[in-house]
């Protein structure tokens, strides 16, 4: 039996996971739409672990999630809070780019959010922050319960950090998608000022 206790080990059960993806008929559709499955991408011991939708043209091309335009925002933002790339693990609810950046179906969302929680679970819980809105629905669908993204209206307590799953759990943190900033960039200073948030999981989170 291979072991989640070293970094060779959860290697191995993740590489395992992505196969069962890359075979589950549940993503027949986008699959054939997107041909190359992207992995979560970022060491076996995360700081965090960031969730986003689905990968783009980019992101396809290169195998690795978050390399386009979002990518390099989402760099800014982990190096104006003093975090690196390296330091963090990035995945997508959905694997495989959808054609025509279509929004991913409820079936794509909620099967990949199965395979979410065990890639997430693989990796030993590290606290996730989730962005955008599909991740945020994806999340739903796990806890059954509802998330807010913070809005410009909601003063920094309104919205944090959530526990989620049995005690002691572990944490959420709900936050808009970088392409927020990106097609409208007068709302860059609020996701940099939210972004702040990372460095304060609570301390209910299991490393
Ligand atoms: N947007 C996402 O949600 N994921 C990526 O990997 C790239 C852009």
């Amino acid at each position: 039996m291979v072991s989640d206790q070293t970094s060779a080990g959860r290697r191995v059960l993740l590489n395992r996971l992505y196969a069962k993806y890359a075979a589950d008929p549940a993503f027949a559709v986008v699959r054939a739409e997107g041909k190359t499955l992207v992995p979560g991408d970022g060491p076996m011991s995360p700081k965090l672990f960031f969730v986003g939708e689905a990968p783009g043209r980019q992101e396809q091309r290169a195998g690795k999630p978050f390399v386009g335009a979002s990518g390099e925002l989402l760099n800014e933002m982990l190096e104006s809070v003093g975090i690196t790339r390296e330091e963090v693990f990035i995945t997508n609810i959905v694997k495989y780019r959808p054609k025509d950046n279509r929004d991913p179906d409820q079936a794509e969302r909620q099967r990949g959010s199965l395979y979410l929680r065990r890639e997430h679970a693989i990796l030993r819980c590290p606290p996730m922050v989730m962005l955008g809105r599909h991740a945020k629905l994806g999340v739903e669908f796990l806890s059954k319960r509802k998330v807010l993204l913070p809005n410009a209206q909601m003063a920094i307590g309104e919205w944090s950090w959530l526990q989620f799953g049995r005690e002691p759990g572990f944490a959420i943190l709900p936050l808009h998608h970088p392409a927020y900033a990106i097609y409208q960039k007068r709302n860059r200073p609020l996701l940099f000022e939210q972004f702040k948030a990372v460095l304060d999981p609570p301390s209910y989170t299991v490393f």
